[in-house]
């Protein structure tokens, strides 16, 4: 029988089989047929403590019989509150810099993106309206981000096949290089050119740049960015959907560079992965920018579910986790033990550019089959789920982002699985 249900990012014409999955338990999918799959990339990077959470699927089911959905323009409810207070006291700070003071939430990474676009534009549009400066409205991103699949998000992103039938909706920005190794310098100083345009904020993925290829860059690079930000009055709009929660060492990746930035997206682990929902930190001075008696600079975005209390819920149980275990030390060990299986790998010569942040490790497979739209990709995930894996290669990069549950029986599984698919698919092979 044929499904109605139509897959994001997945070629039906390819007539692949869909596996079935019908239970999840920490790193652990149970498929219909009994069979399991490690899930190696926590399901798209989002199920930070592992599939079904006890305390978190306790919150969301005692939620779901007390409040379960609010409009939220004007009304409010505990857990949402809850949620804000610890963001505010979770996300980056350091002296001297305007803290993360303000919460507005949004649904999906992409959301909470857009939501920080429009937040940016809005507080120059309306510092504009009382003569306080000029409008600003360009946006400055960085070479190879991906920041969703929505057209304002899309327009931030690497521009490319995977979106090129929609280029005429997309909204032009300036791209600065990507600060490959030995290359840093020519990026901060076409950061420093595009600031000097006046611009109203720069994007970046702190540390390590997700879907558009696992590429990382220091922390040492971030700081300077931030700093040019600062100097010209540029926004400093920082993604951490995917960097958030943990991944790259810290709560926050920013943290890792001491940076507070002006504007923080942030989406993924914020319920541990559990149900959706994001969130769009900002500074006093852009809240304050929309808080007026003129109903004209109110901030105009929602969407009806908005800060959903089932969704807060889980994000309440999430912070709970966080501050009462001792998740940093997990992420700490499992780093390292990805690090060991990673320098292993990488003596392999049919990989190479193996790099890391916490708990993501990418390597590139060495193949000169290594195209966006080559069929390789698709090949090693099946290769892999042959295996018991789940793992969505980009091109001939492959990665793993797994929760912080994953043990080292597990982990072996994924390197000896890894192992074999450079002697299957690598260059020498
Ligand atoms: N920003 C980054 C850095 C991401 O990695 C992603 C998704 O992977 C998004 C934004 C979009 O998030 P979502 O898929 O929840 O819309």
């Amino acid at each position: 029988m044929t499904s109605p249900v139509w897959h994001p990012f997945f070629q039906h014409g390819l007539n692949e089989a869909i596996p079935h999955v019908v239970r999840a338990e920490g790193a652990l999918l149970h498929l219909a047929d009994g069979s399991t799959l490690i899930d190696a990339i926590s399901s798209w990077w989002v199920t930070t403590h592992g599939h079904c959470h006890p305390r978190i699927a306790a919150a969301i089911a005692q939620q779901a019989g007390t409040l379960d959905q609010l409009i939220f323009a004007g009304y409010t409810h505990e857990p949402a509150e809850e949620v804000a207070r610890g963001l505010i006291a979770l996300a980056p700070r350091a002296d001297n810099q305007p803290k993360l003071a303000h919460v507005f939430y949004s649904d999906s990474g992409s959301t909470a993106v857009e939501v920080a676009l429009k937040m940016a534009l809005g507080y120059w549009h309306n510092l504009a309206l009382d003569g306080l400066a000029q409008p600003r409205s360009r946006i400055l991103v960085l070479e190879h981000s991906y920041h969703g699949d929505t057209i304002g998000a899309m327009s931030v992103g690497e521009r490319g096949v995977y979106n090129a039938a929609w280029t005429p909706l997309l909204f032009d920005v300036d791209t600065i290089p990507f600060p490959a190794p030995g290359r840093e310098q020519a990026c901060l100083d076409a950061l420093e050119a595009a600031c000097a345009r006046h611009p109203a904020g720069f994007v970046v993925e702190p540390l390590i740049l997700g879907a558009g290829g696992m590429f990382v860059y220091s922390a040492d690079v971030l700081r300077e960015m931030a700093a040019i930000c600062r100097r010209h009055g540029v926004l400093l709009i920082a993604d951490e959907v995917m960097t958030g929660w943990g991944r790259t060492g810290a709560i926050f990746a920013c943290e890792q560079a001491g940076v507070v930035p002006d504007i923080m997206a942030v989406a993924k682990g914020i319920t541990g992965g559990a149900i959706p929902l994001a969130a769009t930190l900002a500074t006093a001075p852009i809240f304050e920018a929309h808080r007026s008696s003129d109903r004209a600079r109110l901030f105009y975005h929602s969407s009806s579910y908005t800060a959903n209390p089932i969704a807060c819920a889980a994000a309440v149980a999430n912070l709970a986790i966080w501050r009462e275990e001792d998740v940093l030390g997990r992420i700490k060990q499992l780093a390292q033990t990805m690090a060991d299986r990673l320098a292993t790998l990488a003596c392999s010569p049919a990989f190479a550019n193996p790099r890391q942040a916490g708990t993501i490790v990418a390597i590139d497979l060495v193949t000169p089959d290594a195209g966006y739209l080559s069929d390789l990709a698709p090949r090693l995930r099946l290769f892999f789920q042959d295996r018991g894996l789940l793992l969505r290669p980009l091109g001939n990069t492959i990665y793993l982002m797994p929760p912080y549950c994953l043990d080292a029986q597990q982990l072996d599984r994924i390197f000896a699985a890894l192992h074999a698919a450079g002697e299957k698919f690598g260059l020498h092979a």
